[in-house]
This record gives C-alpha cells, sequence and structure tokens, in this order.
C-alpha cells in the first residue's frame, strides 16, 4: 500500500479523526448516564429516609419506638427488597437495623456507623464494604427535640446499575473499533471509487508523446473538478500539439526552400572552380565555399528527410524486399571507404531475410550505421553487419570495435542534433542527424532500433523489422 498517496491520507485522517470523536462520545455518554443513575437512586433513598422521619419518626413519643420499627418493616419490607435501613437515636444507640437482605448481597451489622456528632441535616454516602461492594446511603438527621434526635439511614446496594454500567462499558469497548473499521472501510471504497479517474488520466497522459499528440485524456461526464481538470489539460496538449506541428511546418518548409538555392550555390562555385580565366587563390576559395554549400545541403536534406518521415511519408515504394540482399549490396559498396582506414566489413548475411517496406529508406539505415561504424573505429579495425531471420522477426547488427559510445551518452544518441563530443567526430560534417534519421525511418517500417556500446570497446546496433508474410 502506497503510504503516500491521497486515498491513504485521507482515509488514515479521516479513521483518527472518526476515532477520536467517537472514543469522546462514548465516555460522555457512559459518565452521564453513570451519573444519572446514581444521582436517582440517590435521590430516591433520600425521599424515603424524608418519609420514615416526617410520617413516623415525628409521632415516636406518642406511638412508640417498637410502632415505628413494625411500620418501618411493614412499609418497606428492606429483606425482602435488599435495602438497607438503620434508625439511631441521639445516644448512638440503634433503635431499628433491617435483617440480612434476601440475596444476601450484604450484612447489615457490617455497615459501617457515621458520627453523629459531625453530621448536619442530610447527606450522602456511598460505603465501601468489607467484600468489595458499595452500597449507596442516603443519611438523614431528624431532630425531634432540642435533646433528642435520630439518624435515618437508608441504602440500597449498587450492584445492579453497576452491572449494567458495566455491560454497556463492554459494548462500547467492543463496538467502538468495529464501528470504526467498518467506517474506515466504506470510507476507503469511497475515496477510491472518487479517484478512479485521476489512475485513468494518469494511464491516459502516460501515452501521450510527441509522436500521437493529436490524442486526448479521457473526460468523464461528471462535470467534478476531475472533468474540469481533464478537459483544461486536454486544451493544453491541444496547444502543445499547434506549437508542435508549427515547428514541423518550419522545418519541412525551411528544408524545402532552402534546397534550390543551395543547389544553384553549389552549381555556381563549381563553374567559378573550374573557371580558367580566375586567378588560382579564389578558385581555391571557390573550392573552399564549395565544401561549406556541400555540408550545408547535406544538413538540409537531412532535415528535409526527417521532415517527410514525420509527416508520414506516402508509402508508394514499398515493396517486398530481401534485407539480407541489400545489406550485402551497401555493404560492398562502402568497402571502399573502410578500405581508406583498413577496416575490414564482414558481412554475415547469406540467408534469405525478407521485409517489407521501402528500399531507399531501408538502404539509408544501413549507410547510416556503417558509416558511423567506419568514422567511428580508429584505422584497421572490424566491422561486422549480421542479417538473419529469427522468428517473425529480421535482425541486422552492425559491430564495430571502436572508440564506442559513454553510457551517459547512449540514451541520446537518437536525438536530433545530438553529438557525443564534437571532439570525436572524424569530420565537421556530422551534424547528429544521422541516428535521428535511422530511428524516424525504423518506426515508420515498425521496427526498433537499440544501441548497445562500451567505450574503447566498440559498439552494436542493433534493429529488429517485422518479417514479410509469406
Ligand atoms: P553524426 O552525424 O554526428 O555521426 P549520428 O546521429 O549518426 O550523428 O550519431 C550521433 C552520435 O553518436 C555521434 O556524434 C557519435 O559520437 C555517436 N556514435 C554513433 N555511432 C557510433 C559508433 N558506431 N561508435 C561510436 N560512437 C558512435
Amino acid at each position: 500500500m502506497n503510504t503516500r498517496s491521497i486515498s491513504f491520507r485521507l482515509v488514515a485522517g479521516y479513521a483518527a479523526l472518526l476515532t477520536g470523536i467517537f472514543a469522546l462520545l462514548c465516555a460522555l455518554l457512559y459518565l452521564d448516564l453513570r451519573y444519572f443513575l446514581e444521582n436517582d437512586l440517590l435521590k430516591s433513598q433520600e425521599r424515603r429516609a424524608r418519609q420514615i422521619a416526617s410520617a413516623l419518626l415525628a409521632h415516636a413519643p406518642q406511638t412508640g419506638e417498637a410502632y415505628v420499627a413494625s411500620q418501618v418493616k411493614d412499609w418497606y419490607e428492606p429483606e425482602v427488597n435488599n435495602r438497607f435501613i438503620r434508625i439511631t437515636r441521639g445516644d448512638g444507640t440503634v433503635m431499628y437495623l433491617s435483617g440480612a437482605p434476601k440475596d444476601g448481597g450484604f450484612t447489615p451489622a457490617d455497615v459501617p456507623r457515621l458520627s453523629l456528632a459531625r453530621l448536619r441535616g442530610e447527606s450522602a454516602r456511598r460505603l465501601k464494604l468489607a467484600d468489595g461492594k458499595t452500597l449507596l446511603v442516603a443519611v438523614l438527621r431528624y431532630p425531634l427535640t432540642a435533646q433528642s434526635s435520630y439518624l435515618v439511614e437508608f441504602g440500597v446496594p449498587l450492584a445492579p446499575v453497576q452491572t449494567m454500567l458495566d455491560h454497556l462499558f463492554l459494548q462500547l469497548v467492543w463496538g467502538l473499533p468495529l464501528a470504526v473499521a467498518v467506517i474506515t472501510a466504506g470510507g476507503y471504497w469511497l475515496v477510491r471509487r472518487a479517484l478512479t479517474p485521476v489512475q485513468h488520466i494518469t494511464r491516459a497522459a502516460e501515452q501521450i508523446t510527441h509522436h500521437n499528440l493529436s490524442e486526448r485524456l479521457p473526460v468523464s461526464h461528471s462535470g467534478d473538478e476531475l472533468a474540469q481538470l481533464s478537459v483544461a489539460l486536454n486544451r493544453m496538449i491541444a496547444r502543445l500539439d499547434d506549437a508542435f506541428q508549427n515547428s514541423k511546418r518550419f522545418v519541412a518548409d525551411a528544408s524545402h526552400e532552402l534546397r534550390t538555392p543551395l543547389t544553384v550555390l553549389r552549381g555556381e562555385l563549381e563553374n567559378l572552380m573550374e573557371d580558367a580565366r580566375l586567378d588560382a587563390e579564389v578558385r581555391e576559395r571557390a573550392a573552399s565555399l564549395l565544401e561549406e554549400a556541400m555540408h550545408l545541403s547535406r544538413i538540409v536534406e537531412q532535415l528535409f528527410t526527417l521532415s517527410r518521415l514525420d509527416a508520414g511519408e506516402a508509402q508508394t515504394d514499398w515493396a517486398r524486399l530481401d534485407l539480407a540482399e541489400l545489406a550485402r549490396s551497401t555493404a560492398e559498396q562502402m568497402s571502399l571507404l573502410a578500405e581508406d582506414k583498413g577496416i575490414a566489413i564482414t558481412c554475415d548475411a547469406n540467408q534469405p531475410a525478407p521485409v517489407e517496406g521501402d528500399r531507399v529508406r531501408l538502404k539509408q539505415v544501413v549507410v547510416n550505421l556503417l558509416d558511423n561504424a567506419i568514422k567511428y573505429t580508429p584505422d584497421n579495425g572490424a566491422i561486422q553487419l549480421r542479417v538473419r531471420a529469427v522468428n517473425s522477426h529480421v535482425l541486422m547488427e552492425v559491430e564495430d570495435n571502436g572508440i564506442g559510445i559513454p553510457p551517459a551518452a547512449l540514451p541520446h544518441v537518437f536525438d536530433r542534433f545530438f553529438r557525443v563530443d564534437r571532439s570525436r567526430s572524424a569530420d565537421s560534417e556530422s551534424a547528429g542527424l544521422g541516428l535521428a534519421i535511422v530511428k524516424s525511418i525504423c518506426t515508420a517500417h515498425g521496427a526498433t532500433v537499440e544501441a548497445q556500446s562500451k567505450p574503447a570497446t566498440g559498439s552494436r546496433f542493433r534493429v529488429e523489422l517485422p518479417l514479410a508474410k509469406p
């Protein structure tokens, strides 16, 4: 799981917030209920204590204490109702003490006594008994005359309330993580669903390169922020497409327009060079200018070729041909150039390798690769040209034992106008367009081209073309 993703961070934050809110609500609910239940219980005990005082003890001098005791027992039935009742005289002697409750929850005789002197009016006591149980007791001091008074204690065990609260506590402790888990899972599902269009947009955007700028990102019909983002990105891609098309058109138009004047210029310079009436020095200068004009012509030709390939030139000369035969004849033509440097070209292309394509363009691939191999291999080096059909492909490799290409430059050798290092180029005519043309021709033929190289050891260029169908 990606912990830095928006979905993870949203769900984690939302789960933490919910856990906090739920825990606070549960704690408030538990404490509030406990306060309410205990308070309510205590109030009813106080009411009963006041009842004993006003209805029975007030008349004790006339009715006698025995009558009061029997009435208390009859009215409240403390043993049956699990209640604790104790009436203490002002001198500390007990006038009435309820018997043991039916459930045996406590022993009335063991309930600690209260010092009468310290008590004023009413109070409540929470008594912890020896066995750990709690008794909630309302205490009332009832002054009968100036000399005599009574202390009425009316209590009930807290156990039933506590049992209920314990049960609630357990339910909350189990219910809270469960509720958080369910809400988190639901939240995760919702967030994933909401962010799915982002994944679609990302995947589509990854696919768009300068080769397919006419494609657009998917736009959902929801009209939400993501749909607006897709529309905005599509507008940006359209503007890029326009700019790209304009620059391509500019290169195509410029190279096309430059061809004719350059041809005229070359012709004029050739005429000047051969004009015997002119000074030798002037003719020498014309020769040097002609060399530059030819260099310029070559670059313009290469740019023109590239712009035609970019525009997807009409495949009128598309035919079935044997790449092995094409490679053999091209290698033979170029062997003269190689021999000048004492380099031997070994051609291993004896099996037929049928492909479909433009013969002129494919020949250009072989020429450019061999030309580079010759250019970047020192005198007396060796070049191998191999062509063979493998499964559904035709593989062509050009390998040399020349100066090689540094690893940092290798990924860029097919870029336009890229040259590893001007000082390495054997001639000043290299413009860094040869391999870019190779790549464009390969792309137009559904082929791939890749370079492997080790500096000072050599390079290998590998072209893989689809085998022509029988
Ligand atoms: P250039 O016209 O400069 O040769 P390319 O596009 O043909 O341009 O090649 C790009 C760069 O790749 C060259 O500048 C050269 O440094 C390097 N390169 C190409 N082929 C080879 C090779 N066989 N051996 C070493 N370096 C090469």
